[in-house]
């Protein structure tokens, strides 16, 4: 008999996390996901619950944990910017001693770790699109700070637990992703312009909607986290030693750039009922001004690229928020 694999998804009842552990589960593994319900929901992961193949832990990351796993997907953090700045020092706690308790797992047990990291790793880009070798340009003491230098020092533990002890951690900068399990309440721009189109509310665009973003659909990205941890390691290694990189780290995002005002006009399309109308709200502190992923790296290292156009993508997200309402 061959003995499933295991797999831990910490942030397993967020919005990617619940998405991973179904297709880990539909893959063979046996997955345990932890989560300490700050901004996930079990509603996400209900049907998963009964499954013999899933366990949940409640359990805060920023806590050792101890198990036997042949792979550990490291996603717990809020994601949100208004739950991140509801909650800026449990928000680095989270990314940096998260990352620690995780590598040291890893460490222990010799697991094989994929970290998830952001575009916000930019910061407010001033190269465009975004390459793995743009440092970025980033506040280090400004309302994003708490998240975007969490997930900067969680980059660098990865790098450094990899150089000096020799973990295996393999990372993704992951760009803005969306799909159905976002909470209604979630805060991030295409939650809040469906919701608001479903309920007839004003659409709020910060600043004059002139800034872009590059949308992800969430299977393309789980694809793609699936396909770099079935990678061996020389392989990475080679790949991170061609391209000069310091660490295994790749963008994974949708290259297809929107302003946000476009994408409230798709939203308004796509749900042709709705009698809400664009407003203009003033522009958050340090809201990035355009993103887009340069996705080369990850083309050639996983022969991927993103399938789920946004017109696409955006049908199946409304689709869920009206079962929801
Ligand atoms: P999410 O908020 O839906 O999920 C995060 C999960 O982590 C939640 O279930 C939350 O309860 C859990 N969590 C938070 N702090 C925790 C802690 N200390 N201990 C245990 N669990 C904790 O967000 P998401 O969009 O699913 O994001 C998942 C990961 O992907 C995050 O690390 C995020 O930074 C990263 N990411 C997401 C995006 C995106 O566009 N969705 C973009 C870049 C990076
Ligand atoms: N945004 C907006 N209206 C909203 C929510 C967000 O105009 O109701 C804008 C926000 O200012 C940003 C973009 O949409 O420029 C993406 O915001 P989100 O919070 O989804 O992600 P991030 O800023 O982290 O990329």
């Amino acid at each position: 008999m061959v003995l499933a694999k295991k797999a831990l998804v910490t942030g397993a009842a967020g919005f990617l996390g619940s998405h991973l552990c179904r297709r880990l589960i539909a893959d063979g593994y046996e997955v345990t996901g932890l989560d300490n319900l700050f901004t996930g929901t079990k509603s996400n992961i209900y049907d998963l619950l009964g499954n013999h193949r899933f366990s949940f832990v409640l359990h805060d990351v920023t806590q050792p944990f101890w198990g036997q796993f042949d792979e550990i997907y490291n996603l717990a953090c809020p994601a949100s910017p208004i739950h991140y700045q509801k909650n800026p020092v449990e928000t680095i706690k989270s990314s940096v001693l998260g990352m620690m308790n995780m590598l040291d797992l890893a460490l222990k047990t010799k697991a094989r770790l994929l970290h998830t990291s952001t575009s916000e790793v930019y910061g407010d880009p001033l190269v465009h699109p975004q390459v793995e070798t743009y440092w970025g340009n980033v506040n280090t003491i400004g309302i994003r700070s708490c998240y975007d230098e969490g997930k900067r020092c969680a980059e660098t533990l990865c790098a450094d637990y990899r150089r000096e002890y020799g973990v295996d951690a393999r990372m993704v900068r992951i760009f803005n992703t969306y799909g159905p399990n976002m909470h209604p309440k979630d805060g991030r721009v295409i939650s809040n312009f469906i919701m608001q189109a479903l309920s007839n509310e004003d659409i709020t665009l910060f600043g004059d909607g002139s800034q872009t973003r590059s949308f992800q659909y969430c299977d393309d990205l789980v694809e793609a986290f699936r396909r770099y941890m079935t990678l061996d390691r020389d392989v990475i290694d080679a790949f991170v030693a061609r391209h000069g990189l310091g660490a295994a780290v790749i963008n994974t995002g949708n290259p297809g750039e929107y302003t946000i005002k476009q994408l409230a006009e798709e939203t308004l399309r796509q749900i042709p009922e709705s009698t809400s109308k664009l407003v203009y709200a003033p522009l958050p502190k340090d809201d990035p001004k355009r993103r887009k992923p340069d996705i080369t790296l990850a083309k050639e290292l996983l022969g991927w690229e993103p399938k789920v156009p946004l017109r696409e993508g955006l049908a199946k997200t409304i689709e869920y928020f009206r079962r929801l309402a």
